[in-house]
């Protein structure tokens, strides 16, 4: 996937960043971002905190159990889904606060 710095306009492939930084937001928040090669400038991959964290340590446990039953993917679904709204909302919460 290519991105284009918003700040100095440098194109760069984001699958060529193999390091994802992070940094605290504040109280349980945790930003995860990745810099332009060329000018640091900061783009946000997703937020966590401790609610995601734990849900996203419940979908790698049930990963690893692979076979999956049907229950069990049926959950493992659920999760993934409640993630992504939790991360969604974390972010337009950050972001509101930020701005
Ligand atoms: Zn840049």
């Amino acid at each position: 996937m290519k991105l284009e710095c918003d700040n100095c306009s440098h194109t760069f492939n984001v699958n060529q960043i193999k390091d994802i930084k992070q940094e605290p937001v504040k109280n349980d928040i945790v930003r995860h971002f990745i810099e332009c090669p060329d000018c640091q400038h900061k783009f946000t991959t997703h937020y966590e905190n401790d609610a995601i964290r734990e849900i996203t340590a419940e979908i790698r446990r049930l990963q690893k159990k692979a076979p999956l039953k049907i229950k069990q993917k049926n959950k493992l679904h659920k999760l993934r889904r409640k993630v992504r709204i939790m991360a969604d909302t974390l972010k337009t919460v950050v972001e509101k606060d930020e701005s």
